[in-house]
């Protein structure tokens, strides 16, 4: 017998038939001894149209009741799986985040899973049932509802089966496991068997959305081993592990893109201690995250231009707090929100020399301008314009020998 977490996404259960094919997979997983305990996405396409009708009320919509309306979508899809495996025969109860309770930390949207009753349920899952929970929510110590950030289905599972001591976290989604790079973007992508978590930790935090970035550091915390596979087929997937358990024959294991960046530059800028600090430091106590800083070479020793990145959506935020800053002087802002972040990311980078040289070349045969560059061990982004960003995809993916 063993202890399964399966986690469905959007898509696998975006269809009643489709939520009744999970059902299936879930019976079969009992029907060989198993006991599972199973999370849920809302339907795909959901949780967006109901951040569409907050936004037909306010732009500002209350915080507390965004997470309310947000949190509504597990709660359909928690009931309907719940129904299919009771027409199944199945011993099968979905259980909300208040009734568990999932307890959180932290602000609304953006709320940490902290804890977890877990005697009902496990008292269910030893009478032979299977409890269905609903993925992405919790409820903070007031008592408030809270959403823990998109996609934070992954890290519902992710945290239940640590407190749950699952033997196994399973991410069933609508493709059959985490590949070079978006297989639905780039056809020629290769699925990877196995992949560490410092590996997997960067492709997420760097966009490829197959596993959420914060699912992945808890599982890589606990070393809760993951595996990503399709809920369409039966193929094997994907296994996210530590690293001694890898063996590295490329250097470079995967591509990741990020269509969410801005660029901001400041020309102009007077080239003496502390000027960098008071430009960021406003914005760190705005709590705008900061990406890739430059700054240029002064010609004349006295003024330079320093380049930098944020979120797209923090980029008038970021203009207007640097408007506003009285202890810079500096000649122009320069904005420009059309940019993306390319990244190769691979454990083998460590010990091959010459990836960042072949990078750059690969780019430069493309004609690629490279407008900001950031490193480390494992991986290096850069800052290019987004209308390239598929031509700098598919020829980092070839020259890494990744197609
Ligand atoms: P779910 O709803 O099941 O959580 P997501 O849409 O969040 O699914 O994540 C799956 C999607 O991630 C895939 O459909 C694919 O387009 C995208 N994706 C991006 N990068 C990768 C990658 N490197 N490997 C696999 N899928 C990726
Ligand atoms: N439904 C939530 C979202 O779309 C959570 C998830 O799917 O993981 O972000
Ligand atoms: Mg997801």
């Amino acid at each position: 017998m063993v202890k399964k977490v399966l986690k469905f996404g959007g898509t696998s259960v975006g269809t009643v038939e489709r939520i009744q094919h999970v059902a299936n997979i879930i019976k079969k997983e009992i029907s060989l001894g198993n006991k599972v305990i199973a999370i849920v996405s809302a339907m795909a396409g959901k949780t967006n149209d109901l951040i569409k009708l907050s936004c037909e009320i306010s732009n500002e919509f209350n915080k507390r009741e965004f997470d309310v309306l947000l949190s509504s979508g597990e709660q359909v899809t928690c009931a309907l799986l719940s129904g299919a495996l009771i027409k199944l025969n199945m011993k099968a109860k979905s259980w909300l985040n208040w009734q568990i309770p999932i307890l959180t930390s932290g602000e609304h949207s953006n709320a940490r899973i902290i804890n977890m009753h877990v005697e009902k349920i496990n008292k269910y899952l030893n009478d032979g049932g299977v409890p269905i929970i609903p993925g992405f929510q919790g409820i903070s110590k007031n008592g408030d509802i809270t959403t823990i950030g998109r996609g934070g289905s992954d890290a519902t599972a992710v945290a239940v089966a640590k407190i749950f001591n699952a033997d196994t976290c399973e991410i069933y989604t609508d493709v059959d496991g985490v590949y070079s790079t978006d297989p639905n973007k780039i056809p020629v992508a290769k699925k990877i068997d196995k992949i560490s978590y410092d590996e997997m930790l960067e492709l997420s935090s760097l966009g490829a959305k197959v596993m959420q970035s914060s699912a992945v550091q808890t599982a890589m915390m606990y070393d809760i081993s993951l595996e990503v596979r399709s809920t369409f087929t039966e193929r094997k997937g994907t296994k996210i592990f530590s690293q001694e358990n890898i063996d590295y024959s490329k250097s470079v294991t995967g591509v990741a893109y990020s269509k969410d960046d801005a660029k901001i530059t400041l020309t102009g800028v007077q080239d003496k201690p502390g000027v960098a600090a008071n430009i960021f430091e406003p914005l760190s106590k705005a709590q705008i995250n900061v990406d890739m800083v430059i700054q240029n070479i002064s010609s004349d020793q006295k003024t330079t231009d320093i380049t930098f990145t944020v979120k797209r959506d923090e980029v008038f935020k970021t203009e207007q707090i640097l408007k506003d800053n009285k202890n810079i002087k500096y000649k122009k802002i320069i904005q420009n929100n059309k940019v993306a972040k390319v990244s190769i990311v691979g454990a083998g980078m460590v010990s091959t020399p010459g990836i960042t040289y072949r990078m750059f070349r690969a780019l430069s045969d493309e004609k690629i301008n490279i407008l900001a560059i950031s490193t480390s061990e494992i991986k290096l982004s850069v800052i290019i314009e987004e209308e390239n960003v598929l031509k700098a995809i598919k020829k980092l993916h070839t020259i890494f020998d990744l197609d």
